[in-house]
């Protein structure tokens, strides 16, 4: 492990994990002990919970097939593992209800089909030992379905699910698919699909997986929906269905084999957790002043918040407009880009909107851009108006309208900007379309060793942590085994974002942080700290990361910094 791997609050290297040692490292804190030990990985979503773990079940793999000795014992398997299947499927639908219960119940029936036990069995005689049978019973029903064309044979899939499930119960492992045992429980997994998050119902407690980073689909997930969320937590897929453990998706703890009584505090902390922050109001902050602009990260009016309950921010740090558009093949109309940004512009009171961030994880098929070997690294962001001018003119264009009609004075800013110059470029076509405060996201390495000289052509900067770690790090940003490197708290990473804050410090202009470390609380004093002076996140991190700056000092925070650097 390199020597400057990422350290937690605490000490704990993110990468250094412990696997189930009894926590013998007497780095952990809070309130649980976990008779069975720990785990750490990245704590992604803020929050802690408690209650036993079921892991997502996953297709099995067929063992080798082997001498079988007792075909009598391989025929009650087989019996079995579809009794359970069935069993499984009836619960789920009584717990799901209206028309995802008939289509469970009918699967159930399909699992119950004596036909369907008949073919197992005689495979079982055959010599065949369960999972094997049941894997051959299966495809045949599915090829008899298949040929039968039509609706049916659109179903034949679904015995796929089946067979899976089948053969798992055989094996003696856990269903595949997301469970639903009727009680809440907290989910555990190597990954999670956006499939199986789309699924996630109220019963899930919080997510925990083997794989995923910082900005992986379940971390954003969770983080949305204010689920407690730990991910690249090596050695959770090998504990036990329905062990008890406690979940720190800040701190990124596991905590195996909790006592009731832990348990119980765990709930009982994190629902005063959830009522303080409920009740989190106002202008951000440290405890002993120092203001620090709290913003939201929108994709369009929809993401803002409505009525008393929405997050109390001070504005919007970030508005992708790009996703307005992601899924058109036609481009938006001039009039129809006004209208949507002015939609925003009256509704908040200060907007910072970013230029369409087009390319590699974020394609606009309306564009129309060539494919490309490497497209991270390729024509995206800024670097699209080189091939297709029209593009950016007609947005500022759009944009400035937009502000004249709704009286506002937008901030605006471009993504992927590398030097000075184009820093530069961007802002003189900005101001000629009557956008008086211009800035640049700073999400490439070039870009922040050069803060300092990109002030001299711009009013602020935002720093793209996620991009500018994918950067620094030459690690994709959504590649699951790279996670430790993606972690915000990496030194190198801190190094880009003070020069830049210092740039700013000495330039008497705002820079601020818009990737997803901004709502990270744990690194908010942090990176106040560095000289950072506005975080904008998503709406469900404002709470959270406005109570952690109040309890600190900003003598503390920078004492935080220069920890983290050394
Ligand atoms: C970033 O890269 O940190 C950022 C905020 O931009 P996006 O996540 O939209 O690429
Ligand atoms: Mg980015």
């Amino acid at each position: 492990m390199p020597d400057d791997g990422p350290r937690r609050d605490d000490g704990a290297r993110a990468d250094d994990r412990p696997s189930g040692d009894g926590g013998a490292r007497g780095h952990m804190k809070g309130p649980w002990e976990g008779a069975g030990g720990r785990l750490v990985g990245l704590g992604v979503s803020q929050g802690r919970a408690a209650g036993p773990m079921i892991r997502l079940g996953e297709p099995p793999k067929l063992p080798a097939p082997g001498p079988v000795t007792d075909p009598g014992a391989e025929a009650a398997t087989v019996g079995k593992a579809l009794e359970a299947v069935a069993a499984e499927l009836n619960r789920r639908a009584l717990a799901a209800g209206g028309e995802a219960a008939e289509i469970l119940e009918a699967l159930a029936m399909i699992a119950e089909d004596p036909i369907l036990l008949e073919e197992a069995e005689r495979h079982t005689a055959g010599g065949h030992a369960a999972p094997h049978a049941l894997d051959a019973a299966f495809t045949k029903h599915r090829e008899a379905l298949a040929a039968l064309g039509g609706y049916l044979a659109e179903r034949a899939a679904d015995l796929d699910d089946l067979k899976h499930r089948a053969v798992a119960s055989a094996l003696g492992l856990p269903m595949p698919g997301l469970p639903s045992p009727g009680h809440p429980y907290v989910l555990v997994a190597t990954d999670l699909s956006p499939a199986d998050t789309a699924g996630l119902g109220p019963d899930v407690l919080a997510l925990v997986t083997e794989r995923g980073g910082p900005t992986s689909h379940t971390a954003i997930l969770a983080r949305s929906r204010g689920l407690p969320a730990v991910v690249a937590c090596a050695g959770v897929m090998d504990l036990d269905d329905g062990t008890m453990i406690g979940v720190d998706g800040g701190t990124g703890e596991v905590a195996i084999g909790l006592s009731e009584q832990e348990t119980s505090e765990v709930v009982q902390g994190e629902t005063a957790r959830r009522a303080r922050l409920q009740a989190s109001r106002g202008p951000g902050g440290t405890a002993d002043g120092h203001a620090v602009k709290l913003l939201l990260n929108i994709g369009s009016a929809a993401d803002l918040p409505q009525g008393e309950d929405g997050a109390d921010a001070e504005g919007v740090g970030l508005f992708r407009t790009e996703f307005l558009f992601l899924d058109r093949k036609q481009p938006p109309s001039f009039e129809e880009q006004v209208s949507a940004y002015a939609e925003v512009f009256a509704r908040a009171e200060h907007v910072v909107v970013r230029t369409l961030d087009a390319g590699t994880d974020k394609p606009l098929p309306f564009l129309g851009l060539p494919g490309e070997q490497n497209p991270a690294l390729g024509v995206r962001g800024l670097r699209v108006d080189r091939l297709l001018p029209g593009v950016l003119d007609t947005q500022l264009d759009a944009i400035a309208t937009a502000a004249r009609q709704a009286g506002a004075e937008p901030w605006v800013m471009a993504p992927m900007v590398t030097t000075a110059g184009e820093a530069g470029d961007f802002a003189r076509r900005a101001r000629a379309k009557g956008i008086a405060r211009v800035g640049v996201m700073v999400e490439v390495p070039a870009a922040a060793l050069r803060a300092g000289r990109l002030l001299r052509e711009v009013d602020f900067l935002s720093i793209g942590t996620n991009d500018l770690a994918q950067y620094t790090f030459a690690a994709d940003r959504q590649h699951s085994v790279l996670a430790d490197l993606l972690d915000p708290r990496q030194p190198a990473l801190l190094e880009l974002i003070a020069r830049c804050a210092e740039a700013g410090v000495r330039a008497g202009k705002p820079v601020g942080v818009c990737g997803e470390a901004a709502g990270d609380p744990l690194l908010a004093p942090l990176l106040v700290g560095l000289g950072v002076t506005s975080l904008s996140m998503a709406g469900v991190c404002v709470p959270a990361v406005r109570e952690a700056l109040a309890e600190v000092t900003l003598d503390e925070c920078r004492e935080r910094a220069r920890a983290a650097l050394e």
